[in-house]
């Protein structure tokens, strides 16, 4: 079996569920050790982490609440538990995201705060963490989605952190291109999780109308682009922003 991230260590927020989960996964396939992280579930990363052991890589099930910006908190803790139970992260994966949706009369200030704290203070924070710690070779992706491309009603407070994440690729390469650091974004169109199950789900038939290879994406079609940045192949590829959605055309 070829295994491209043998001796790599990599970190995967969000990692308990959906998109995060097949990334970790497919990671560990590749031979990355894997520092699964986890919010509130649990059992489900503790699954995940069995799952990757049996595939013959080290683990680490680190629990953070994103939404803690604080240094003793949230992204800068986890990177930090990361080095001690694993080593320095070679490979970091900002995947963990929430969104509220509703119309832009009913935001709340905990509903801006939340978002855009989980979807691009952490992924700035983690950034900041490898600009300081991480090796040369490093590589950082960030899951951004394509609502920056593709508006529609009732999202305002999501495209408004996930066009900072697209917007943050950029400058960021330009950063960490000298210490030998590539950062990229996969920007997915939408993706079979429990997240698309409980929000949009009757809107299936639609969506894959929109789709030019006749269906939604799966959890596997992300994370396999994914480990394509992770690995030896993608060395010269930094700042960019990827769409992975089978060629949707509008939401
Ligand atoms: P999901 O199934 O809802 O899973 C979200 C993950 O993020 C979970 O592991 C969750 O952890 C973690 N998370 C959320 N809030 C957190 C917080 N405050 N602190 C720590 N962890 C937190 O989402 P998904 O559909 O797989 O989406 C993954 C990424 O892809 C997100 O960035 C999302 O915006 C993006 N995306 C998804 C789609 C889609 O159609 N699914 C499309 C475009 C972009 P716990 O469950 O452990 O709390």
């Amino acid at each position: 079996m070829d295994r491209p991230l043998l001796g790599k260590i990599a970190l995967v927020t969000g990692a308990s569920r959906g998109i995060g989960r097949a990334i970790a996964e497919r990671l560990a396939r590749d031979g990355a050790d894997i520092a699964i992280h986890y919010g509130s579930s649990r059992l489900d990363a503790e699954a995940l982490a069995q799952l990757c052991q049996g595939l013959g890589v080290r683990t680490a099930v680190i629990q953070a609440d994103l939404t803690d910006l604080s240094d003793q908190g949230g992204a800068v803790r986890l990177f930090a538990e990361t080095v001690r139970a694993l080593g320095v992260p070679d490979i970091v994966v900002n995947n963990a995201g929430t969104g509220r949706f509703g119309p832009v009369s009913d935001i709340t200030a905990d509903d801006l705060a939340n978002v855009l704290a989980v979807n691009a203070a952490a992924p700035l924070l983690m950034a900041r963490e490898a600009a300081r710690q991480m090796r040369p070779g490093g590589r950082i992706i960030n899951i951004g989605s394509v609502i920056t491309d593709m508006p529609a009603a009732k999202r305002a407070v999501y495209a408004a952190s996930k066009g900072a994440v697209h917007a943050m690729t950029g400058v960021l390469a330009q950063e960490l291109g000298p210490l030998g650091i590539t950062i990229n974004t996969v920007a997915p169109g939408v993706t079979n999780t429990d997240r698309f199950k409980v929000g949009d789900a009757s809107r299936v038939p639609e969506i894959t109308s929109r789709t030019a290879l006749g269906r939604i994406g799966e959890p596997a079609d992300i994370a396999a682009v994914v480990a394509w940045l992770a690995g030896p192949d993608a060395a010269w590829i930094t700042g960019e922003v990827i769409r992975a959605s089978g060629g949707l055309r509008g939401l």
